[in-house]
Parts: C-alpha cells; sequence; structure tokens
C-alpha cells in the first residue's frame, strides 16, 4: 500500500511529543513522499530510533527529525544530543540482544532495555530497501540516517 511518508513522521511525532517530558523532541523539516509499506510497521521503525534517542539523551536533550526528499529517495534523520555510541560498538548494535556497555548507559540515567530495539529496525529496513548509516561522536550525540525509497506520486 503506498503511504504518504510525513504524515507517518508526523503521527510518530506528535505521540512522543507528548510522552517524552524531559527532552525537547523538534520536528524540523518534513517533506512529503510515497513509500511502499504497512504503516504500523513504517511508524514502529520510527519510533524505534526516536524512543532510542531519548532513551540516551539526558534530561533536557534535544531530538531533533529531520527529512529532505533527494531522486528516488527520502533522507530521514533523527539526532540526538546524547551520550554517543563509540566507533566499536557502530556494528554491533544492530544485533540481537546487544546492548553497549551498562555502566555508560546507566550514566545517562535511563533504565535498561532489551537490545532488541535496533535488530528489530534493521530487520525492517532490509525487508523494505531502507538503508541505515549513522554518525556518532562519544559524548555528542549520534544521527541516524534512513535512505527511503520513495515511489511515483499517486495520481
Ligand atoms: P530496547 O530493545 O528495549 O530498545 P536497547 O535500547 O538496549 O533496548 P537497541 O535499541 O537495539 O536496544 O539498541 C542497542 C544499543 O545501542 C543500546 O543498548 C545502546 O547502547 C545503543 N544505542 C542505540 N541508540 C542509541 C543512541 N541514540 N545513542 C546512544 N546509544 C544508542
Amino acid at each position: 500500500v503506498p503511504l504518504e511518508l510525513s504524515e507517518l513522521v508526523e503521527d510518530v511525532y506528535k505521540k512522543l511529543k507528548l510522552t517524552a517530558t524531559k527532552h525537547t523532541v523538534e520536528l524540523l523539516r518534513n517533506e512529503e513522499g510515497y513509500i511502499m509499506g504497512d504503516k504500523v510497521i513504517m511508524k514502529e521503525l520510527i519510533r524505534i530510533f526516536l524512543e532510542n534517542g531519548i532513551k540516551y539523551t539526558p534530561e533536557g536533550g534535544t531530538i531533533t527529525i529531520d527529512s529532505h526528499g533527494m531522486p528516488h529517495y527520502m533522507c530521514l534523520e533523527i539526532a540526538d544530543n546524547g551520550i554517543g555510541i563509540a566507533p566499536e560498538d557502530r556494528e554491533k548494535i544492530f544485533q540481537r540482544f546487544y546492548r553497549v556497555d551498562s555502566s555508560r548507559t546507566k550514566a545517562a540515567g535511563q533504565p535498561g532495555g532489551t537490545g532488541l530495539g535496533l535488530s528489530i529496525a534493521k530487520w525492517i529496513a532490509d525487508n523494505h530497501d531502507i538503508g541505515i548509516s549513522l554518525d556518532s561522536e562519544l559524548g555528542k550525540g549520534t544521527k541516524f540516517i534512513l535512505m527511503i525509497p520513495l515511489i511515483e506520486e499517486e495520481k
């Protein structure tokens, strides 16, 4: 089913903004584009990155969502100014049950998780030809970049 991406982004953003009382969640650009997929699954994909942003960013931090359309792709960026991810962990975080050194995770004052979120995100992305890359610096923050294939707009 063709889905309009900016509507999904807006939905997830609005819900998260209500629950994330200790962080600023900002929606910068939210460009329109049609994608192929299941609404619930695509929203789940976006939600995983946003919730991680909140989880691994100390109180008072900011999580931003930004998107820009390119030929055939929407580039969706979810960034935080939280604890960051060390270079040696960047491949491993997508594995099932992998979590970065608990001491660092605790430093953000956050409860634990199962280490499944990103492996689910990766699975969803692989099934939709969505590319995931990340840019991160320890102590500064993390940006996940999703390259989402666009389909021809419905006429
Ligand atoms: P859950 O499955 O409950 O979400 P989780 O957050 O531990 O638990 P993943 O979402 O798979 O699991 O993330 C794996 C690990 O990657 C996390 O434990 C954390 O160490 C690291 N991580 C993920 N997102 C971020 C982020 N935005 N900033 C810093 N570290 C992150």
